[in-house]
């Protein structure tokens, strides 16, 4: 029986499984289906962290905080939860291969996954040309044309990084104005190398055997542009990891909002006793590292002092 499960192993889960390991909770494990990190790893560069000012990638920023966890106490099973259930007072942890842990207290921190722009044949050359992360595929176009779709902070700042790296980066809109903060917005508009493709949407991209070959984008007055390019990466937004909490008769362990965000107080505390959600994927969630620490934070401290009084009372 564990005395507190984390499920994700980003900003949010890793703060939770450090604070709740040093906070005198004996047997906690954080669950993370791939290599702790979360998705601040696929950035180029994080500069808006307190005390990091140098040039630091996402993967090296993130690279101490697993140990320094460790060091506490956390254990890390490699593995992906299906599902959580709450039966009577203990939580059930459903795994991908078949098992299922126990605990007392559960922090949820799957956090949100990139969405897709929704053109035609995404789907079919999703990996092979189409993309959503600059920093893992930027490489594969070295000295190359590509295009980025978003008008969004990430659009920009993943369109800044392929920059440097490709011959020429279309920056493709639907708006005719940016949504990212305006330090971002000039340094695009300053890049020799960036075309901004406003009032525009993409129809189709299109490729062969190889992958990817071009892009087609509607502009606002109909007109089609062929873009040859191997390359997209699209930046249009993040859907909430909420599935986990989804139970046999499709109803929410907890209660979920329109955006499918967690409905938590300011303690991350859901409806449910014993049940925390951090990070991202929690309401007004603002979407940055340090909040996700800090919410990951905050939900160990109530899940320590809650499980002491389940213990001991
Ligand atoms: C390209 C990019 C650039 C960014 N740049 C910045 C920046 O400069 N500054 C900033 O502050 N923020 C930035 N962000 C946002 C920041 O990364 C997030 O706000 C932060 O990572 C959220 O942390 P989290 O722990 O809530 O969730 P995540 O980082 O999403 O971590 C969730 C973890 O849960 C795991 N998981 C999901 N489902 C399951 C499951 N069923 N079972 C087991 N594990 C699961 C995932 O593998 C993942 O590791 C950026 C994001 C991206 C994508």
């Amino acid at each position: 029986m564990l005395d507190c499960a984390i499920i994700g192993g980003g900003p949010a889960g890793l703060t939770a499984g450090m604070y709740a390991t040093r906070g005198g909770l004996e047997n906690v494990v954080m669950f993370e289906k791939g290599m702790p990190g979360g998705q601040i790893t696929q950035s180029s560069e994080i500069e808006n962290y307190p005390g990091v000012t140098g040039e630091v990638s996402g993967m090296e920023f993130m690279m101490p905080w697993p140990a320094q966890c460790q060091k506490f106490g956390l254990k890390h099973e490699m593995v992906a939860v299906n599902r959580v259930s709450k039966e009577g007072e203990i939580f059930k942890i459903h795994k991908e291969d078949g098992t299922i842990s126990q605990a007392h207290s559960v922090i949820v921190c799957t956090g949100s996954s990139p969405r897709r722009a929704g053109f035609a044949g995404e789907d079919e050359l999703f990996g092979r040309g189409v993309s959503t992360c600059a920093t893992c595929d930027g490489f594969f176009y070295k000295g190359k044309e590509v295009a980025v779709v978003g008008g969004g902070d990430t659009a920009l700042e993943e369109a800044l990084y392929l920059a440097k790296i490709c011959s020429k980066v279309y920056l493709i809109h639907r708006r005719d104005s940016f949504r990212a903060s305006p330090n971002t917005v000039e340094r695009v508009k300053n890049a020799q190398n960036i075309e901004l493709i406003l009032n525009s949407i993409p129809q189709e991209v299109y490729g062969d055997n190889m992958g990817v070959t071009g892009l087609l984008v509607k502009g606002d007055s109909g007109e089609i542009r062929d873009i040859k390019v191997p390359g997209v990466f699209t930046f249009v937004g993040n859907d909430v990891n909420n599935q986990i909490l989804i139970q046999e008769d499709d109803s929410f362990l907890c209660d979920v909002n329109k955006h499918g965000e967690v409905i938590v107080d300011i303690s991350m505390r859901t409806p449910v006793h014993g049940l925390f959600a951090a990070g991202d994927m929690r309401l007004s969630a603002p979407k940055q590292v340090v909040s996700a620490a800090g919410d990951g934070a905050v939900a160990a401290l109530q899940a320590i002092s809650y499980v002491d009084e389940k213990l001991n009372s």
